[in-house]
């Protein structure tokens, strides 16, 4: 099911003056790309516009135009509390329930008298919003966003650093044109993006061609040594103790991609990555095909996502983790199989 309440929301933001936009938790390409895309186009229509996520964004993010005006609620907390309570309208972008921007971020944002935009493309959106452009097919919330402004008439005002956000969150939401959510319309919009004068090699250098060296040989420790393969149950999977991060210099962002590579490997359909971290173990499932890891990520880890592509954090320690995740998969890939 998909909704696109352009109408509505094109007249919401007509009467806004003062509007903020949030994205989630450790925000991706897709979640800032989004968010600053959705800005400019709302500061072309001389609106003062907010740009806030909870907490960090990794360094190969740190060029988009209008990143350096982002608040961080874990080191402003006050200054985005001050725009909620001013605002009369919010976007909520790349993310369908309030505890994925955290519990007391989701909380004020609950509270806040503003009508609430929710564009996204996760699966089953919960009721917190009160228009939403959301749809599940679409390769990204960037993708959305640029539907969006299409639909409103805005797209005139789409300059080449509103192209360069947006091309940013299609190129990483869509791993860089592979997935099956890309479209003929992604590319599409892609093209219109480009006719803005926009470079797309120079965005994807800046993305991809821009590691520090201590996460390439993260990397390089990750595939030699810490990649599990259980070709039996068409599984690949790898764990990371904050001693092995911390001993490569983990910086948020390092680890992003490094699941796709066990997915990768020759007759394997569903990969993991188990982070430790200081609030728990972060999970990060990967898939091929119909085998649906939103659901299994529901279902055994408090997360969801999408089909292939899903998130969730676990309770207990990494190597209880790796155990539990283990017995789980096995018994959801034996389901999987009966279902065929
Ligand atoms: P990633 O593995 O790249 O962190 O996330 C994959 C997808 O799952 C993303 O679309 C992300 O939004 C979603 N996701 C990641 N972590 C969580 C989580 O803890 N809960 C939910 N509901 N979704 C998540
Ligand atoms: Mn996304």
């Amino acid at each position: 099911m998909s909704t696109f309440q352009y109408a509505e929301i094109k007249e919401a933001i007509q009467e806004a003056q003062q509007i903020v936009i949030i994205s989630h938790k450790s925000p991706d390409g897709d979640a800032i790309g989004s968010s600053l895309g959705l800005a400019h186009v709302l500061r072309a229509l001389d609106k003062e516009v907010t740009v806030t996520v909870p907490d960090a964004f990794p360094q190969f993010l740190q060029w988009m135009p209008g990143q350096k005006d982002i608040l961080r609620f874990d080191l402003h907390g006050n200054d985005v509390r001050e725009a909620l309570t001013k605002a009369d309208l919010i976007f909520t972008l790349d993310f369908n329930a309030l505890h994925r921007i955290g519990e007391e971020f989701g909380s004020e944002v609950a509270h806040a008298k503003a009508p609430k935009i929710l564009v996204d493309h996760h699966r089953e959106p919960s009721d917190f919003y009160t228009y939403a452009v959301h749809d599940i097919e679409s390769c990204s919330t960037a993708q959305l966003v640029y539907e969006l402004i299409e639909a409103a008439e805005y797209d005139h005002l789409l300059n080449v650093e509103a192209a360069e956000c947006l091309y940013s969150g299609i190129l990483t939401d869509s791993g860089s044109f592979r997935f099956p959510s890309t479209s003929a319309r992604t590319h599409e919009i892609v093209a219109r993006l480009i006719d803005t004068g926009l470079n797309i090699s120079k965005v994807y250098n800046k993305i991809y061609d821009n590691n520090s060296l201590s996460r390439i040989r993260l990397l390089g420790y990750v595939l030699g040594k810490k990649l599990k393969v259980n070709r039996d149950f068409s599984l690949a999977y790898i764990t990371l103790s904050l001693e092995e991060m911390n001993t490569y210099h983990y910086k948020p962002g390092d680890t992003e991609g490094f699941v796709n590579y066990a997915l990768s490997v020759s007759g394997i359909r569903f990969a993991c990555i188990m982070k430790e971290m200081e609030e728990g173990v972060k999970m990060s499932f990967r898939s091929k095909g119909n085998l649906d890891v939103n659901q299994f990520s529901r279902r055994y880890f408090s997360g969801g996502g999408h089909l292939n592509a899903a998130g969730g954090v676990s309770p207990m320690g990494l190597q209880e983790t790796e155990q539990h995740f283990v017995e789980v998969a096995k018994g959801y890939v034996d389901e999987w199989r009966g279902k065929k």
